[in-house]
């Protein structure tokens, strides 16, 4: 291997996500990134179509983040939120409720998606201590954090291996997939999520899922009309909805979240990954003044989470300036400019011989193979042809950023048919 490219240091005493120290996968230094072009320590250039994982819209280095950021550091890039505001916060939540609906007023802001979703689980048993459970569907994602995990897929997630030791769960079945979201529904889909509901409705906090698009517990779209018979039936029992759009959020399935399919609004609403156009970690839950008031007329009279970097003014000055730039520009063009090439330039893989299926939606394209890729070979491949992805399991998938140019895409997609075409029935 080459040690520009493949550092031993890091090889040796790095821990990356989900790969082993002792014999871990390979990594690939990269030295910088512009537009939609990782540059690799060897001089290489790929074209990215991973967003780094969901976040980077408007692909790397763009010069209005970089500004905003290097302006921010140089006037206030941390204080604490504690007795303290700043502009930039107060700025960001002016933004965000102008793109939120308007029942969705208080926000906090939390240091990372996974920090989100415990803070939105933290509000549902605030709102009702007398209320402990939660209730989800199956092949979701929500983070690595302990109570995130608890919620996460139990097959694909980390509930083998962590056992008693996760809070136990009520699962739904995950929703039927569906290729297009105006498809007609049948409402026995909801009927499994009906019944937990209904059996479990003096103790359930809250749901939690992710709308229209179950990201890295799948990569699965399920239908609309599944979130308004989830809204009425928490109505009628009195349980808190939370919409999960830490990945779908600022654009990604077509509209601005992915709450706009379905027209449902949630109690509790959390937002990461993209919120800062991938400059920084950052997140934010929203919730109605209803869950805020009940939270602070609680026991505790406060919200009980107070974490060191809450309100980061450096992170909210370059959320500011993402939100404005993917507003000064034509995203939505852009995004079903690239729904229509990923479905076009995907389509001859419904072809291949491994594959089992082929989905778009907004600026994400999944080819879903017939058994498991081996990642080191894969991502090799992939690298050869001058694009990043990372493929995991048997799903095989692009959100690119929405500036990638047709050329660019064209290239991912090339890769993504040459890879698929390789595996085997
Ligand atoms: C990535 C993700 C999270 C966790 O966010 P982190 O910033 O990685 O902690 C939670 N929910 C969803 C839907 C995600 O995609």
């Amino acid at each position: 291997m080459n040690p520009m490219l493949h550092d031993p240091f890091d090889r040796a005493h790095l821990w990356h996500p989900y790969t082993s120290l002792t014999a871990p996968l390979p990594t690939y230094k990269v030295d910088r990134a512009e537009g939609c072009e990782l540059v690799l320590a060897d001089g290489r250039r790929l074209v990215e179509g991973m967003s780094s994982w969901w976040c980077a819209i408007h692909g790397y280095s763009h010069p209005a983040l970089v500004r905003a950021a290097q302006e921010q550091t140089a006037r206030l890039s941390h204080v604490m939120f504690g007795g303290l505001t700043h502009q930039p916060a107060i700025d960001l939540g002016r933004r965000l409720l102008r793109l939120l609906p308007p029942a969705l007023d208080k926000l906090f802001y939390a240091d990372s998606g996974s920090v989100a979703v415990e803070v939105a689980l933290k509000m549902a048993i605030q709102f009702d201590p007398a209320r402990t459970d939660f209730a989800t569907i199956r092949s979701g994602y929500h983070g690595d954090t302990w109570n995130a995990m608890s919620v996460c897929d139990p097959v694909t997630g980390m509930h083998g291996l962590f056992g008693p030791a996760l809070p136990r769960r009520f699962f739904a079945p995950a929703p039927t997939p569906v290729h297009a979201l105006d498809e007609p529904w049948d409402p026995a889909d909801f009927a499994p999520m009906a019944r937990l509901i209904a059996e479990r409705r003096d103790t359930l906090a809250a749901v939690i899922l992710e709308p229209i698009v179950q990201g890295a517990g799948g990569m699965r779209f399920y239908h609309p009309a599944y979130l308004r018979a989830l809204r009425e039936a928490c109505n009628a029992a009195g349980v808190l909805l939370i919409f999960d759009e830490i990945a779908t959020g600022f654009g990604r399935t077509g509209t601005l979240f992915a709450w706009e399919h379905a027209g449902v609004v949630p109690d509790i609403l959390c937002l990461g990954k993209a919120i800062t156009g991938g400059m920084m970690t950052f997140a934010a839950v929203a919730a109605t003044a209803r869950v805020a008031e009940r939270v602070c007329s609680g026991a505790a009279s406060c919200f009980m989470h107070g974490p060191t970097f809450m309100g980061n003014p450096l992170a909210c000055a370059v959320a500011c300036a993402s939100i404005d730039l993917l507003l000064a520009n034509p995203w939505q063009s852009k995004v079903r400019a690239i729904q229509a090439q990923l479905a076009e330039e995907l389509a001859p893989a419904r072809a291949f011989p491994g594959v089992e299926d082929v989905r778009t939606l907004g600026a994400i394209g999944v080819i879903q193979l017939k058994h498991p890729l081996d990642m080191a070979s894969a991502q090799a491949f992939l690298v050869e042809r001058g694009v990043w992805l990372r493929p995991f399991g048997t799903l095989l998938y692009a959100m690119p950023p929405y500036v990638i140019s047709t050329d660019q895409l064209s290239r991912i997609t090339a890769a993504m048919l040459a890879l698929a075409k390789t595996r085997p029935a």
